[in-house]
């Protein structure tokens, strides 16, 4: 991994940067530019615009590594709160959620995890829509994946996420192919010993999972702004005589908003990623190491302050 972005990724679990970054006075407008807003009203209004943009959304209380059971069940009640607000603005047909297990409990214990991700899967069933549980580091890939398996007994909608930069990934997504899945380069600073370190074999491994998705006759999710990815995939649906709405892609909140028109215009389903809440820091941190440019930015906003 280059050495710029391993130390964002590392920056991103600093307490003391991110108080010195929360207080500096340019931070609102780079955040603004990434997250929709801090409450349900900005989050509902986000996906009221997209939705008159053609695009859909899935939406991410932000927040990670809860060790506080309190603050997993006041996340879970914000997530059934905001799909129940949805859902009476006549906008649960566009929108979904995407959570963050380590959000809900992960560190606190399996049992408590399925309970909160069940009262989320279950409230979104009511209001006519999905989840999606995210991924996040290697280190909770298998117990990610058997949540997944678990709530799936119940709710065989439920999304599940693979990230090509790990070698394991073509094997999950043989294994995964007849369900929803979202496929992913991976966000994670992660070690050479489980990911591909090249941005090469990265992209390879993502198009031959993206290969085992589609030909199966599960729902693929193509999250990625590659330009590149994005073209091969079109063709790699077309080559597996898939009509569009039997896939989708999806893409960040800001990032790339003008492809992600082009591309509903030109028929296909996208889903925007639309990150809300107060919890911020991590998530900035992750969309700044992916690419330099953003950094600058983020550095002339602070400075320009
Ligand atoms: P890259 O190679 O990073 O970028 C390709 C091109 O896209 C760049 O050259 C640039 O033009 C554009 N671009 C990419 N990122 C940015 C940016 N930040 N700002 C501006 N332009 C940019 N990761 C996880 O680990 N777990 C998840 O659950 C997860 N869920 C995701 C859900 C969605 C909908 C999306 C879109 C991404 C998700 N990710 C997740 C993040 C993902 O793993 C990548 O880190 C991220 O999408 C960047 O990879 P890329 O495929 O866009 O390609």
């Amino acid at each position: 991994m280059n050495p710029l972005r391993s130390t964002i990724l590392a920056a991103a679990g600093n307490e003391r940067l991110r108080r010195l970054v929360a207080t500096a006075p340019g931070t609102r407008a780079v955040v603004e530019r990434f997250v929709a807003g801090e409450g349900h009203d900005q989050a509902v209004e986000a996906v009221r615009s997209l939705a008159g943009d053609g695009l859909t959304a899935t939406l991410d209380y932000l927040g990670e590594d809860t060790t506080d059971a309190e603050q997993a069940e006041r996340t879970v009640r914000t997530y059934v709160d905001l799909l129940d607000r949805l859902h009476d603005e006549g906008l649960a047909p566009h929108a979904e959620v995407s959570v963050k297990l380590s959000a809900i409990g992960q560190k606190l214990g399996e049992r408590l995890t399925l309970d909160n991700a069940g009262r989320v899967c279950a409230a979104a069933e009511r209001c006519g829509t999905t989840v999606t549980i995210d991924m996040e580091d290697h280190t909770t890939t298998d117990a990610t994946l058997a949540t997944v398996a678990e709530l799936r007994r119940t709710w065989p909608w439920v999304g599940a996420v693979l990230q090509s930069y790990l070698r394991r990934t073509e094997a999950d997504a043989r294994a995964l192919a007849g369900s929803r899945v979202r496929l992913c380069k991976g966000a994670y600073a992660e070690p050479e010993s489980v990911a591909f370190a090249g941005a090469h074999e990265v992209d390879r491994s993502y198009v031959r999972a993206a290969n085992a998705l589609l030909a199966g006759d599960g729902y693929p999710m193509f999250a990625t702004h590659d330009p590149r990815l994005v073209e091969i995939l079109g063709e790699r649906a077309r080559w597996y005589g898939r009509k569009q709405g039997s896939y989708e892609f999806q893409m960040l909140y800001g990032i790339r908003p003008d492809e992600q028109r082009r591309l509903a215009g030109e028929g296909e389903t996208v889903r925007v990623y639309v990150p809300f809440g107060e919890q911020w820091y991590g998530y900035l941190m992750r969309r700044l190491a992916e690419r330099p440019a953003n950094l600058s930015f983020f550095l002339r906003a602070l400075a320009s302050r």
